[in-house]
């Protein structure tokens, strides 16, 4: 394959094509390097060799009605995870407090739901009027489920910059992760995100018994909906849901994966997120090849590398982190 010729049509704004993208999601282990540095030029055009630092808020845990299969806080789950309801305005304006003194330049509050109802939507509005007053330079992003746009746009309002909401695999696949909601529902609420004018967050987990091609539709649809901040999650399995022995995923293909993700968003910020420590471990830093984002302190009930270790692993990857106050 022409890598070079691949960068240079992406950079002049050409779509990668589907036998390309399925080609380099099985390139071959021994010329990975390859591969990476080519996505490295596409990635450093758009984002140099900065990496944006951002802190989850788990607000709401382990009382969702939905049965996502891999996840810890679904009804069907057996997990033994922190189980709560929606935690106070103040504990969510502390948390972003948190999230600043950890380097992060973007919170995320994330809370276990199918969608909003209008007293968690007063309760989120106030607690992003706080933080918004209080840190004017974070990023907030709310993760709340299923949402419409008049929904979408009353938290614009109240100072949130972009609203998370993952297809997390293909329309193929979708039935095989969830049956309480649809492919096509994630897809509504990602729209709706948009055309209420906020940034719209949506990615995927890869390794949960997917095929390539449900992979590629992923990335395709993240392109096509025009996706501004991809966050792509490794499979963490987690005892007592039905993906508790799901090993799927080597640290190559995660690689190649977030190759193709990048290649086919050259603009759009990539984020590695849940399952990065246990299915890469040592090769995490040649994520940044292709993302130019990361979580610290772990996710929404998994452990993950702290600030000061995901700082080093930054640094010792070439990359610096993105400022706080740019
Ligand atoms: S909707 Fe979200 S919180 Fe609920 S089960 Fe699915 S992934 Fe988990």
């Amino acid at each position: 394959m022409d890598l070079d010729r691949i960068v240079e049509d992406v950079i002049a704004g050409k779509e990668l094509g589907r036998e390309a993208a399925r080609a380099l999601l099985n390139y071959p282990d021994e010329r990975l390097s390859e591969l990476l540095n080519a996505t490295l030029r596409v990635r450093e055009r758009n984002f140099q060799r900065r990496v944006k630092i951002c802190m989850l808020n788990n607000a709401q845990s382990g009382i969702c009605p939905e049965d996502c299969a891999y996840c810890s806080q679904s009804k069907i789950s057996r997990a033994d995870i922190p189980v709560y309801k929606l935690k106070s305005v103040s504990a969510l304006v502390e948390g972003a407090e948190v999230a600043v003194s950890n380097g992060a330049r973007r919170y995320c509050v994330v809370c276990s739901m199918r969608g909003p109802n209008e007293a968690t939507m007063e309760h989120l509005g106030e607690a992003c009027e706080r933080i918004r007053e209080r840190f004017p330079a974070l990023e907030i992003c709310l993760s709340l489920g299923l949402m419409n746009e008049a929904q979408a746009r009353t938290l614009k309002e109240a100072g949130a910059g972009w609203i998370n909401h993952n297809l997390n695999t293909s329309r193929r696949f979708y039935p095989k992760i969830c049956s309480t909601h649809t492919y096509e529902d994630r897809v509504q609420t990602v729209q709706s995100v948009r055309k209420a004018g906020l940034s719209t967050c949506c990615g995927g987990i890869l390794g949960m018994g997917e095929e390539d091609d449900d992979v590629l539709d992923l990335a395709y649809a993240t392109r096509r909906l025009q996706v501004d901040s991809v966050p792509i999650n490794f499979l963490h399995p987690i005892g007592g849901t039905p993906l508790g022995n799901m090993r799927a995923l080597s640290p190559q293909k995660c690689l190649k994966a977030a190759c193709v993700f990048r290649l086919l968003n050259p603009t759009a910020e990539i984020r590695a997120a849940g399952g990065r420590e246990l299915n890469l471990g040592p090769c995490q830093g040649e994520l940044f090849n292709a993302v130019n984002s990361i979580f610290v302190n772990g996710y929404l009930t998994t452990p993950g590398l702290g600030y000061e270790q995901t700082l080093t692993l930054i640094e010792r990857a070439g990359f610096e982190p993105e400022p706080q106050n740019p």
